[in-house]
């Protein structure tokens, strides 16, 4: 037998790995050198005092996890509960602090999911401002707006939500390319713990006095296609969709990414292509976009594309009829 054959099995189960590797693992195979090392990484933590924000569990310091399963003891953030207190109610759910740092937290009433967010320490201001006042949008944004056409979210639990990618112009008189209009019952405050120069930067909508198309916004044909693969593909949560440029440059948009600038295209010169293959592109290819947060309201549904067109049209021109646009009431 020459050297190259030689194996080691794994000390946790009946996988055999190169020597080189159990060198580096401590005899442990890849699968359980990961499960293992987080694990420890569980343990460190529980035996830490303090919430996420003050017990080294995040970098980015964007984090959720779902409470009830926390509450129910079964899950690896099941120490949180004890160290987060309610304050008082606010806009759409509650307000909770940490008893060791006094980091403030958010919990979303129903009809959303009960994930309990931390608010990053940059977010407190704009968390405090969204809380007080009611965000609504100008008629004449809401009507450029829904010409866009808005995205629904990539995940389902988040059915209350929608954005559309464009340029926005503030009242202030800046000029925002990458920005994003939302509409949700969710707080502006980054949701996932992505890496920090990947995190939206986050406004409330009440700043913007007018809306019209992004060069780089993605079309909503292409848009649409994120949407029809994920409803072909129910048990794959990644997204994909193959997409040419004008002048036959090719690429596989990955994720579900409302902007596209890259190499000199911009996102409106793509459309879907009809056959795949291309160069592969991470799923944010673009700068961190502005998000522009505007409180869910019952109209937010019918700027979304990606209802039936006859019907939501319908819809729509009821809506607009039932003068609901000045109310703008959640
Ligand atoms: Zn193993
Ligand atoms: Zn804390």
């Amino acid at each position: 037998m020459t050297a190259k054959h030689v194996t080691v099995p794994c000390r946790l189960c009946t996988n055999t790995l190169l020597p080189s590797t159990a060198r580096k693992t401590g005899n442990l195979c890849l699968s359980c050198f990961h499960r293992e090392r987080g694990r420890l990484e569980d343990e460190a933590r529980e035996s830490r005092p303090g919430c996420a924000g003050c017990d080294g569990s995040t970098e980015s310091s964007a984090f959720w996890f779902d409470w009830q399963l926390a509450k129910q003891g079964k899950y690896r953030f099941r120490k949180y509960p004890k160290y987060l207190r309610p304050v008082r109610r606010v806009k759409g759910g509650d307000r909770y602090v940490c008893t060791e740092c006094g980091a403030p937290w958010y919990l979303p009433g129903a009809p959303q999911p009960q994930h309990m967010m931390l608010i990053p320490p940059a977010c407190v201001a704009q968390f405090e401002a969204w809380c007080e006042r009611e965000i609504t949008c100008t008629t004449s944004v809401l009507e450029a707006a829904r010409a866009i056409g808005a995205t629904p979210p990539s995940y389902d639990d988040h059915a209350d939500d929608v954005r559309i990618p464009c340029k926005v112009t503030t009242r202030k008189g800046e000029q925002i390319e990458l920005a994003v209009l939302r509409f949700s019952r969710l707080p502006p405050i980054p949701w996932m713990d992505e890496r920090p120069q990947h995190l939206p930067h986050f406004r409330l909508a009440d700043e913007i006095a007018s809306v019209e198309p992004s060069r780089f916004a993605l079309s909503r044909q292409v848009r649409s296609a994120f949407i029809a693969d994920r409803r072909g593909a129910i048990d794959r949560d990644w997204l994909s969709v193959d997409v040419v440029s004008r002048t036959g440059r090719r690429y596989r948009l990955n994720g579900s990414p409302l902007f596209f600038d890259r190499d000199g295209v911009p996102g409106e010169a793509l459309r879907p292509a009809f056959r795949s293959g291309g160069l592969a592109v991470p799923a944010k290819p673009h700068g961190p976009e502005t998000v522009f947060a505007a409180d869910w309201f019952g109209g937010a549904k019918l700027l979304n594309f990606s209802r039936d067109p006859v019907t939501g049209f319908l819809s729509w021109l009821r809506w607009r009829l039932g003068g609901n646009l000045s109310g703008n009431k959640p």
